[in-house]
Protein backbone atom coordinates (compact mmCIF):
# COMPACT_ATOMS: atom_id res chain seq x y z
CA UNK A 1 0.00 0.00 0.00
CA UNK A 2 1.45 3.33 -1.11
CA UNK A 3 2.27 6.08 1.88
CA UNK A 4 -0.11 9.33 1.02
CA UNK A 5 -0.68 11.74 3.00
CA UNK A 6 -3.08 15.20 2.52
CA UNK A 7 -1.88 18.87 2.31
CA UNK A 8 -4.94 20.87 3.32
CA UNK A 9 -5.17 24.15 0.99
CA UNK A 10 -7.81 26.41 0.53
CA UNK A 11 -11.25 26.13 2.52
CA UNK A 12 -11.76 22.35 1.75
CA UNK A 13 -8.91 20.86 -0.98
CA UNK A 14 -6.50 17.86 -0.28
CA UNK A 15 -3.48 17.85 -2.60
CA UNK A 16 -1.96 14.48 -2.35
CA UNK A 17 1.62 13.67 -1.41
CA UNK A 18 2.45 10.33 -2.79
CA UNK A 19 5.99 8.53 -0.94
CA UNK A 20 8.19 6.38 -3.80
CA UNK A 21 8.17 3.06 -1.85
CA UNK A 22 11.87 2.90 -3.69
CA UNK A 23 13.64 6.64 -2.72
CA UNK A 24 12.61 7.20 0.95
CA UNK A 25 12.37 10.91 -0.13
CA UNK A 26 11.12 11.12 -3.64
CA UNK A 27 7.52 12.25 -3.98
CA UNK A 28 4.79 12.83 -5.76
CA UNK A 29 2.01 15.10 -5.28
CA UNK A 30 -1.44 14.75 -7.12
CA UNK A 31 -3.45 18.49 -8.13
CA UNK A 32 -1.10 20.69 -6.03
CA UNK A 33 -3.03 23.70 -6.31
CA UNK A 34 -1.08 26.06 -4.08
CA UNK A 35 2.24 25.84 -3.91
CA UNK A 36 3.04 27.20 -0.79
CA UNK A 37 1.39 24.35 1.11
CA UNK A 38 3.18 21.93 -0.79
CA UNK A 39 6.46 23.72 -0.47
CA UNK A 40 5.53 23.59 3.52
CA UNK A 41 4.82 19.87 3.65
CA UNK A 42 7.75 19.35 1.46
CA UNK A 43 10.29 21.26 3.45
CA UNK A 44 8.66 20.01 7.13
CA UNK A 45 9.23 15.81 6.31
CA UNK A 46 12.44 16.65 3.97
CA UNK A 47 11.07 15.50 0.71
CA UNK A 48 11.86 15.95 -3.15
CA UNK A 49 9.59 16.46 -5.39
CA UNK A 50 10.04 14.48 -8.40
CA UNK A 51 6.42 14.42 -10.11
CA UNK A 52 3.44 16.35 -10.41
CA UNK A 53 0.24 14.47 -11.21
CA UNK A 54 -2.93 17.00 -12.43
CA UNK A 55 -6.58 15.64 -12.96
CA UNK A 56 -8.13 18.64 -14.35
CA UNK A 57 -7.40 21.97 -15.40
CA UNK A 58 -9.58 24.06 -12.24
CA UNK A 59 -7.41 26.76 -10.53
CA UNK A 60 -7.46 24.72 -7.01
CA UNK A 61 -5.75 21.98 -8.97
CA UNK A 62 -3.37 23.71 -11.31
CA UNK A 63 -2.32 26.80 -9.64
CA UNK A 64 0.56 25.92 -7.88
CA UNK A 65 1.78 23.14 -10.59
CA UNK A 66 4.07 26.21 -12.90
CA UNK A 67 6.15 26.68 -9.31
CA UNK A 68 7.07 23.81 -8.33
CA UNK A 69 8.11 22.12 -11.48
CA UNK A 70 10.20 25.13 -11.85
CA UNK A 71 11.41 24.99 -8.09
CA UNK A 72 12.14 21.46 -7.83
CA UNK A 73 12.39 20.54 -11.61
CA UNK A 74 9.81 18.22 -11.31
CA UNK A 75 7.87 15.96 -13.99
CA UNK A 76 4.66 17.31 -14.88
CA UNK A 77 1.71 14.96 -16.34
CA UNK A 78 -1.54 15.95 -17.31
CA UNK A 79 -5.41 15.94 -19.05
CA UNK A 80 -4.50 15.58 -22.76
CA UNK A 81 -7.31 17.15 -23.93
CA UNK A 82 -7.21 20.35 -21.21
CA UNK A 83 -4.65 23.42 -21.15
CA UNK A 84 -2.31 22.84 -18.58
CA UNK A 85 -0.44 25.97 -17.20
CA UNK A 86 3.41 24.76 -18.38
CA UNK A 87 4.68 22.26 -20.69
CA UNK A 88 3.11 18.68 -19.04
CA UNK A 89 3.05 15.68 -20.88
CA UNK A 90 -0.44 14.68 -21.85
CA UNK A 91 -2.15 11.46 -20.71
CA UNK A 92 -5.21 10.25 -22.12
CA UNK A 93 -7.75 7.12 -21.36
CA UNK A 94 -5.59 3.92 -21.29
CA UNK A 95 -2.46 5.52 -20.94
CA UNK A 96 0.33 4.14 -18.10
CA UNK A 97 2.01 6.32 -16.26
CA UNK A 98 5.64 4.80 -15.09
CA UNK A 99 7.42 6.63 -13.07
CA UNK A 100 10.61 4.58 -13.02
CA UNK A 101 12.75 6.47 -10.65
CA UNK A 102 9.91 6.61 -7.89
CA UNK A 103 8.58 3.15 -8.39
CA UNK A 104 5.31 4.42 -9.01
CA UNK A 105 3.13 3.16 -11.78
CA UNK A 106 -0.05 4.27 -12.66
CA UNK A 107 -3.36 3.40 -14.94
CA UNK A 108 -5.03 6.65 -16.81
CA UNK A 109 -8.95 6.49 -16.86
CA UNK A 110 -10.77 9.60 -18.86
CA UNK A 111 -13.37 10.08 -16.58
CA UNK A 112 -15.14 13.15 -18.35
CA UNK A 113 -18.36 15.35 -16.99
CA UNK A 114 -16.82 17.92 -14.29
CA UNK A 115 -14.48 18.87 -17.48
CA UNK A 116 -14.61 17.70 -20.09
CA UNK A 117 -10.95 16.03 -19.63
CA UNK A 118 -10.89 15.51 -16.61
CA UNK A 119 -8.67 12.01 -15.71
CA UNK A 120 -7.99 9.98 -12.67
CA UNK A 121 -5.26 7.77 -11.78
CA UNK A 122 -5.49 4.52 -10.20
CA UNK A 123 -2.47 2.20 -9.10
CA UNK A 124 -0.98 0.02 -6.38
CA UNK A 125 -4.63 0.02 -4.83
CA UNK A 126 -5.04 3.48 -4.68
CA UNK A 127 -7.31 5.81 -6.35
CA UNK A 128 -6.86 9.64 -7.33
CA UNK A 129 -9.87 11.18 -9.04
CA UNK A 130 -9.73 14.43 -8.29
CA UNK A 131 -13.12 16.64 -8.75
CA UNK A 132 -15.07 13.39 -10.22
CA UNK A 133 -15.93 11.08 -7.51
CA UNK A 134 -16.05 12.60 -3.72
CA UNK A 135 -17.19 10.09 -0.64
CA UNK A 136 -21.07 10.05 -1.00
CA UNK A 137 -20.70 12.45 -3.92
CA UNK A 138 -20.22 13.26 -7.26
CA UNK A 139 -18.29 16.59 -8.62
CA UNK A 140 -20.56 19.59 -10.21
CA UNK A 141 -21.51 18.98 -14.16
CA UNK A 142 -19.70 21.73 -14.98
CA UNK A 143 -18.74 20.75 -18.69
CA UNK A 144 -20.19 17.59 -19.10
CA UNK A 145 -22.87 15.70 -19.58
CA UNK A 146 -25.28 13.67 -16.78
CA UNK A 147 -24.56 10.73 -19.06
CA UNK A 148 -20.86 11.38 -19.13
CA UNK A 149 -20.72 11.84 -15.30
CA UNK A 150 -22.53 8.88 -14.73
CA UNK A 151 -19.89 6.37 -17.69
CA UNK A 152 -17.09 7.67 -15.91
CA UNK A 153 -18.89 6.85 -12.15
CA UNK A 154 -19.64 3.76 -13.41
CA UNK A 155 -16.20 3.36 -14.78
CA UNK A 156 -14.57 3.82 -10.93
CA UNK A 157 -17.00 1.65 -9.42
CA UNK A 158 -16.31 -1.17 -11.35
CA UNK A 159 -12.30 -1.04 -9.57
CA UNK A 160 -12.27 -3.58 -6.82
CA UNK A 161 -14.22 -2.85 -3.12
CA UNK A 162 -10.32 -2.19 -1.44
CA UNK A 163 -9.50 0.46 -3.72
CA UNK A 164 -8.63 3.22 -1.79
CA UNK A 165 -10.49 6.68 -2.81
CA UNK A 166 -8.13 9.65 -2.54
CA UNK A 167 -10.49 12.57 -3.63
CA UNK A 168 -9.89 16.56 -3.68
CA UNK A 169 -12.35 18.02 -1.26
CA UNK A 170 -13.57 17.83 2.19
CA UNK A 171 -16.80 17.46 1.43
CA UNK A 172 -18.05 14.15 2.76
CA UNK A 173 -20.36 15.46 5.94
CA UNK A 174 -22.61 17.83 3.45
CA UNK A 175 -22.97 14.81 1.10
CA UNK A 176 -23.61 12.20 3.18
CA UNK A 177 -26.57 14.77 4.53
CA UNK A 178 -28.08 14.92 1.41
CA UNK A 179 -27.25 11.34 0.71
CA UNK A 180 -29.37 10.86 3.73
CA UNK A 181 -32.49 12.82 2.73
CA UNK A 182 -32.12 10.76 -0.88
CA UNK A 183 -32.32 7.28 1.17
CA UNK A 184 -33.37 7.79 4.93
CA UNK A 185 -33.64 4.08 5.23
CA UNK A 186 -29.90 3.05 3.75
CA UNK A 187 -28.19 2.54 7.34
CA UNK A 188 -24.95 2.58 6.10
CA UNK A 189 -25.69 6.25 4.86
CA UNK A 190 -26.79 6.72 8.32
CA UNK A 191 -23.68 4.82 10.25
CA UNK A 192 -21.31 6.87 8.27
CA UNK A 193 -23.11 9.94 8.87
CA UNK A 194 -22.92 9.95 12.37
CA UNK A 195 -19.29 9.15 12.05
CA UNK A 196 -18.30 11.54 9.71
CA UNK A 197 -19.76 14.36 12.29
CA UNK A 198 -17.47 12.80 15.01
CA UNK A 199 -14.37 13.45 13.21
CA UNK A 200 -15.41 16.62 11.58
CA UNK A 201 -16.25 17.72 15.10
CA UNK A 202 -12.47 17.64 15.61
CA UNK A 203 -11.12 18.42 11.99
CA UNK A 204 -10.47 15.24 10.81
CA UNK A 205 -10.03 13.94 7.37
CA UNK A 206 -12.76 11.83 6.48
CA UNK A 207 -10.26 10.09 3.97
CA UNK A 208 -9.41 7.96 2.08
CA UNK A 209 -13.10 6.31 1.60
CA UNK A 210 -12.98 2.96 -0.73
CA UNK A 211 -14.64 2.19 -3.32
CA UNK A 212 -16.31 -0.58 -1.20
CA UNK A 213 -17.37 1.82 1.07
CA UNK A 214 -18.75 4.20 -1.61
CA UNK A 215 -21.08 1.62 -3.45
CA UNK A 216 -22.81 1.62 0.06
CA UNK A 217 -22.94 5.16 0.91
CA UNK A 218 -22.92 7.03 -2.41
CA UNK A 219 -26.17 8.33 -4.24
CA UNK A 220 -24.27 8.68 -7.64
CA UNK A 221 -23.39 5.38 -7.59
CA UNK A 222 -26.48 3.64 -6.65
CA UNK A 223 -28.78 5.45 -9.36
CA UNK A 224 -29.76 1.87 -10.43
CA UNK A 225 -31.54 1.28 -6.93
CA UNK A 226 -34.92 1.16 -6.53
CA UNK A 227 -34.32 3.53 -3.11
CA UNK A 228 -32.42 5.91 -5.34
CA UNK A 229 -34.66 5.73 -8.41
CA UNK A 230 -38.04 6.12 -6.24
CA UNK A 231 -36.55 9.01 -4.32
CA UNK A 232 -35.54 10.91 -7.64
CA UNK A 233 -38.69 10.11 -9.24
CA UNK A 234 -40.47 11.48 -6.26
CA UNK A 235 -38.26 14.74 -6.40
CA UNK A 236 -39.10 15.04 -10.24
CA UNK A 237 -42.58 14.49 -9.95
CA UNK A 238 -41.90 11.78 -12.99
CA UNK A 239 -40.58 8.37 -14.08
CA UNK A 240 -37.27 7.93 -14.81
CA UNK A 241 -36.67 4.60 -16.35
CA UNK A 242 -33.35 5.02 -17.17
CA UNK A 243 -30.44 5.87 -14.71
CA UNK A 244 -29.04 8.97 -16.82
CA UNK A 245 -32.18 10.30 -15.81
CA UNK A 246 -32.08 9.02 -12.30
CA UNK A 247 -28.60 10.72 -12.00
CA UNK A 248 -29.83 13.98 -13.20
CA UNK A 249 -32.26 14.58 -11.18
CA UNK A 250 -30.44 13.61 -8.28
CA UNK A 251 -27.03 15.59 -9.59
CA UNK A 252 -29.76 18.76 -10.04
CA UNK A 253 -31.43 18.00 -6.87
CA UNK A 254 -28.06 18.19 -4.98
CA UNK A 255 -27.47 21.23 -6.83
CA UNK A 256 -29.71 23.38 -4.54
CA UNK A 257 -29.68 20.90 -1.39
CA UNK A 258 -28.60 22.97 1.53
ZN1 LIG B 1 -12.74 21.02 -10.33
Amino acid sequence: MLDVSPVRAFSDNYLWLIRSPLDPRGTAVVDPGDARAVEEALAREGLSLKAILVTHHHPDHVGGVAELAAHHGAKVFGPARERMPCAATPLDDGAALNLDDLGLEFHVMAVPGHTLGHIAYYGHGDLFCGDTLFSAGCGRLFEGTPSQMLGSLDRLAALPDAVRVFCAHEYTLGNLRFAATVEPGNVAVLEALEATRALRARDAITLPSTLGRERRINPFLRCRESSVRAAAEAHAGAPLPEAAEVFAVVRAWKDGFR
